[in-house]
């Protein structure tokens, strides 16, 4: 039963433990911790604290070791059966780890009249980049065409018409998401991957997938993939950039690299090694069908709208395609003010525009994000308070 297996795992967050009368449904802005993640640090800053690559005395040995381990541990949890660690480059998250993608590696494989696709309503921070390696090259007078990839919110995915029209002879690269931030949808990357066929690279920003559900970049078979360590319950400012280093590209970074951010690398391999411990085919499960929870409860509710992805899938359909993301409108009350009511009652959520790509000026919309601490009773409370507001 996957109830006697979450009660325990909840009773590890500090944090919504010390609360019990809140509920935090917005993990997809950043996840709350487990103790040994807070434990792992903590172990760290008082056992070795030092830097890394730097020094030959035992606190530095152990830090760099530290972050030469993790650098295993992130391609083992993503699925990468290659030896080679250089695959793993650590930033402060996904934004920064996209930025360092488009920065760093894009302009050197492109040249004038060249074309990369990038999705135009899904995160800002994976829209920005490449608009700005765009500028870049133009001022070199490298000429590239952006075409946008759309969404179609009858699929919950990015339109595959739309897809096999843009792209062509010169695509170079392209830029997907895996899981999107205000949709929950579960976008189909085998597809990509088929309609540009084997040679064009793929960066994935899976900040919503990774620590949700397992993800193998093997199996997705993506030349890139970006997540933030906070959204996997480990800490603000740490993240990576995983780079397929056999066949394809491989991000460089300079001779020279900074200090890393280590206590945020020890947090990093506890909450993976917590997140595996714990089973993410569970977490998916349960996540996934807390979402329905609400999805099909909300469907009853006349008041609210629904955003972006299909409420229920045809009969015998491959792919869930809602994960643990539900965002909604009422028909009458604004998602702001709607935010303010629901904290009243405890319910912490997201109310604005998610930092969509295009949103700005829009209205916004009510997220509810979940995680493995949440339960189907704070849904269902959820759902009355929603009620009397109809
Ligand atoms: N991409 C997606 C899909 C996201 O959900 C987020 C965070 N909301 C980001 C990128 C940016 O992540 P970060 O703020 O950790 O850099």
């Amino acid at each position: 039963d996957l109830r006697d297996w979450q009660r325990p795992l909840r009773a590890e967050f500090p944090i919504i433990v010390d609360h019990p009368d809140l509920a935090y449904l917005d993990s997809a802005a950043t996840a709350q911790k487990p103790r040994a993640v807070l434990d792992a640090v903590q172990t760290y800053l008082t056992t070795s604290n030092a830097n890394s690559g730097r020094g030959t005395y035992p606190w530095a040995n152990a830090t760099t070791t530290l972050v030469e381990r993790t650098r295993d541990r992130v391609k083992e949890f993503l699925g990468d059966p290659a030896p080679d660690r250089s695959a793993v480059h650590f930033t402060s998250g996904t934004t920064e780890g996209l930025r360092t993608v488009a920065r760093d590696w894009l302009p050197a494989v492109l040249t004038d009249g060249d074309e990369i696709v990038v999705p135009f309503a899904d995160h800002q921070a994976n829209l920005s980049p490449w608009l700005e390696a765009r500028q870049l090259l133009a001022r070199q007078g490298i000429h590239i065409a952006v075409r946008p990839l759309p969404y179609q919110e009858s699929s919950g995915d990015y339109d595959p018409r739309a897809l096999a029209d843009i792209v062509g002879p010169r695509t170079r690269f392209v830029a997907a998401t895996h899981v999107h931030h205000v949709y929950g949808g579960d976008m189909n990357v085998h597809r990509i991957r088929r309609v540009v066929g084997p040679e064009v690279p793929i960066c994935l920003d899976a900040a919503q997938s990774v620590g949700h559900l397992p993800v193998s970049v093997a199996d997705l078979d993506v030349d890139f993939l970006v997540f933030s360590g906070h959204k996997v319950l480990a800490l603000p400012g740490s993240g990576a950039v995983w780079s397929r280093g056999t066949r394809g590209p491989r991000l460089r970074p300079g001779g020279w690299s900074g200090t890393p951010n280590t206590a945020g690398i020890a947090g990093l391999a506890a909450a993976l090694d917590w997140l595996d411990a714990a089973g993410l085919d569970r977490i998916e499960r349960w996540t996934v069908a807390l979402a329905a929870r609400l999805t099909d409860g909300l469907h009853r509710l006349s008041a609210y709208e629904v955003l972006g992805c299909p409420l229920s899938l045809p009969a015998g359909s491959p792919v869930q395609r809602r994960r643990s993301i539900v965002t909604f409108r009422h028909r009458g009350v604004n998602s702001n003010d709607l935010g303010f009511i629901l904290f009243s009652h405890g319910f912490m959520v997201r109310s604005d525009g998610h930092c969509q790509a295009g949103a700005a000026g829009e209205e916004g919309s009510v997220r509810v994000s979940l995680h493995i601490h949440n339960t189907p009773e704070e849904i269902d409370a959820l759902l009355s308070a929603l009620a009397k507001l109809q």
